[in-house]
């Protein structure tokens, strides 16, 4: 930054300190700098002055010119409102504050002409325009940007400082007019040529006042193809740099483990996407690189198979292996299908979590130690400090979004040198979070369900057809399947949730009684034994109905389980519907998924229910819920910043985020530590905002 922006923003002519307070507090800006990149949050072409006849109350924004009259206070103190009229040659329109009009009677005058700018309204019979804009038609500034005009974000404790949209338009505009202003390039004449971008001042310029449409959208795609840019380098050079430092482990062999398991034991063909990806690793694992890989794969693709032949692959070699998983649930049944599949063979695996007893823990630890265990399988406990390795080659962590980056960074510690890591997802990502998030890993997809799965059928029912759901539920009972119910659990009102799951299961029982049917129960208060049991009984099938929260949600697999009912679906956000919905379908009958709801229910909530009845795809619903939620709500994204973005918006700039991301590839790809003339200005700005940038490493 040169030195004229990283002035104090108090010594810009206009603003002063007490006002600069006021910024500094509100909006965080501290320097011209910072005003510089106070992006407008949209603009609206006021070229157009409507007359006021011409307006009706279905109108978007309009612009009408008129004469203030009649300006008056209405209410009792607390519901007070300001009302003036404006009148034009063709009629009149009311105007109306409810908020800060001591602020606006003081800046406004009776009698004088002002450009009106809002959204007609119609209330009793008399069109209206509720919290107006007012500006003064001879002002020079207003007069100027009349045209393309920039709105920008303003807090109700400015506004009560007399701090508009209008006087940052007025103070971004003395900054940029300043002969002093000067912003210096970041991208090399090579890239902008090359994606026809213009250059940083003029889309510095043009963001904030365009003088067309055509030019507002270059200076947004230059400035969020900047911003996705830099971003994209740094996890790149994440990438280059581990590469150089570390020497992965070396896995060359594939041998007598990986093979008689291929050959002897694993119970059925692998799919064309299970086998690319083992490819995809085994290419990695023997190349001498440390491995960092994400596996993404819908619920129910197989990806537990392609875990446990990666884990054949490294005790093939000579080395230890283990796997991580969110719950004990999960690491109990990873566990037993995996000894299970093993059982024939001499490979040693145990289990270690929290409720391991202590005596055990120890001699699992004294195991690991000794190189006496080829695999371990458990949850958080594995990375405890306690958990020291022989020779860990691979650590496969599944279902990661359960596990913050500080988590999975410890894995490099069980080591003198970093293990291969593989992270395994059944979230699936929209394209433009996995390059953010995951933007640093390798990516494989296992885009292909194992053969003779038939799709899931997903309905929408009201509580009005709850009796014909359990005629359905005992004709399905009828012929050996299992049914599952879940209960929303929402942590502001677990005592609600935990009410309505019991009441649900009482209502269950009295439907289903015994001793024709069997019924389950399973949540978060009970304790690990007997949540163990009861999922076990329902996993040999010796009941007929699992009444849960989402604590099944993640991992769980029973084949023979083929419906699963969601009660109040509509609190349910998208993709724990989609996790919810692949606990079925993992066998080879028909799967069902009722979806249970109110008939009333918000318009995102209906979205979510009207998405999942109309697609099975992991990949569209993450789509959907971006775009339906935005990026900082998605599962996993809450810890990492990197989501803050000032411009990009990754529900909808893919293309950008893409072009980045290769351009980014293609000059490390020639030059890894940016040190060519060429990339000068980007290996300057990297660091720039490398030390700005929130977010903390991934893996
Ligand atoms: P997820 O990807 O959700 O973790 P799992 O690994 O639990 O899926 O696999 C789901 C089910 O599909 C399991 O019962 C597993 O045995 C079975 N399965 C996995 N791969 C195949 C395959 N290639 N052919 C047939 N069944 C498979
Ligand atoms: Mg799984």
């Amino acid at each position: 930054m040169n030195q004229f922006l990283s002035t104090p923003i108090e010594y810009l002519k206009g603003i002063g300190p007490a006002k600069a307070e006021v910024l500094k507090k509100e909006l965080q800006l501290f320097t011209f700098n910072d005003l510089l990149f106070h992006f407008p949050y949209r603009h609206i072409d006021r070229s157009k002055v409507y007359k006021i006849s011409e307006l009706r109350p279905d109108m978007p924004y309009v612009q009408v010119k008129g004469t203030l009259k009649n300006l008056r206070t209405l209410g009792t103190k607390g519901g007070q409102r300001l009302v003036a009229e404006m009148h034009d040659k063709t009629g009149v329109i009311e105007l109306v504050w409810f908020q800060g009009h001591k602020w606006v009677k003081d800046s406004i005058q009776a009698n004088k002409e002002y450009l009106a700018f809002g959204k007609p309204n119609e209330f009793n019979g008399t069109l209206n325009i509720v919290h107006p804009n007012l500006d003064d038609p001879e002002d020079a500034a207003i007069k100027k940007y009349l045209h393309i005009m920039p709105m920008y974000n303003c807090t109700e404790r400015m506004k009560a400082r007399g701090i508009d949209s209008k006087a940052i338009m007025k103070w971004v505009n003395t900054l940029l007019m300043n002969p002093g202003f000067e912003v210096e390039e970041c991208l090399s004449d090579a890239i902008l040529q090359e994606n026809n971008m213009i250059s940083r001042k003029a889309a510095l310029f043009s963001i904030h006042f365009p003088s067309n449409l055509a030019l507002l959208a270059q200076a947004e795609h230059r400035l969020k193809f900047e911003e996705f840019f830099f971003i994209q380098l740094k996890l790149l050079r994440y990438k280059v740099k581990r590469h150089q430092l570390f020497n992965g482990i070396k896995l060359e062999i594939i041998g007598e483990y990986f093979n008689t398991f291929f050959e002897r034991y694993l119970p059925f063909e692998l799919t064309g996407a299970q086998k690319r990806v083992l490819k995809e690793i085994r290419i990695d694992v023997k190349r001498g690189i440390q491995m960092n890989r994400l596996v993404q794969g819908d619920v129910g693709s197989g990806k537990t198979v392609v875990a446990l032949m990666s884990m054949l692959m490294t005790i093939d070699n000579g080395y230890q292996a283990c796997m991580m998983a969110p719950t004990e649930i999960l690491a109990t049944q990873h566990y037993e299908t995996i000894s299970s599949l093993l059982k024939d063979m001499p490979v040693r695996v145990k289990l270690l979590m929290g409720s391991t007893p202590a005596r055990e823990k120890k001699k699992v630890y004294e195991q690991l130690e000794q190189g006496e265990l080829d695999i371990l399988i458990g949850t958080h406990a594995l990375i405890e400090s306690k958990v020291v390795f022989k020779n860990l080659g691979m650590a496969i962590v599944d279902e990661q979004h359960r596990f913050g980056v500080e988590q999975r960074a410890r894995l490099w510690q069980k080591n003198t040198y970093p293990p291969h890591v593989l992270v395994m997802t059944a979230t699936p990502i929209p394209r433009t979070l996995a390059m953010t998030l995951y933007g640093d890993l390798d990516t494989s997809v296992i885009d292909e369900l194992p053969a003779g799965r038939k799709p899931i059928q997903t309905i929408l029912r009201y509580d009005s057809s709850r009796l014909a759901v359990y005629g359905f539920m005992k004709t399905e009972i009828k012929k050996g399947r299992q049914i599952y119910i879940v209960y929303p659990l929402i942590e502001e009102s677990e005592k609600m949730d935990y009410k309505n799951l019991v009441d649900g299961y009482e209502g269950i029982c009295k439907e289903f009684p015994e001793p024709t049917y069997q019924v389950s129960i399973l949540h978060g208060r009970m304790k690990t034994a007997e949540k163990e049991f009861e999922m076990n009984r329902f996993i040999r099938g010796e009941t007929n109905i699992m009444v849960a929260t989402t604590v099944i949600e993640v991992g769980v697999n029973v084949p023979n389980a083929s419906v699963m009912i969601v009660e109040s679906a509509q609190k349910f956000g998208l993709s724990q519907l989609h996790q919810l919905r692949g606990r079925v379908g993992r066998g080879a009958d028909q799967s069902y998924c009722i979806l249970m709801s109110d008939v009333k229910q918000s318009t995102e909530a209906k979205q979510r229910l009207k998405t999942m009845v109309e697609t099975t795809d992991g990949f569209k619903i993450a789509e959907a819920d971006l775009k339906l939620r935005g990026p900082g709500q998605l599962e996993g994204t809450a810890q990492s910043g990197i989501l803050d973005l000032k411009i990009g918006d990754l529900s909808k700039d893919t293309a950008i985020l893409a072009l980045a991301r290769n351009v980014a590839q293609s000059i490390l790809d020639s030059d890894p530590n940016l040190q060519q003339d060429v990339n000068k200005p980007m290996a300057k700005f990297e660091a720039i905002y490398r030390k700005t940038a929130k977010w903390g490493r991934i893996s």
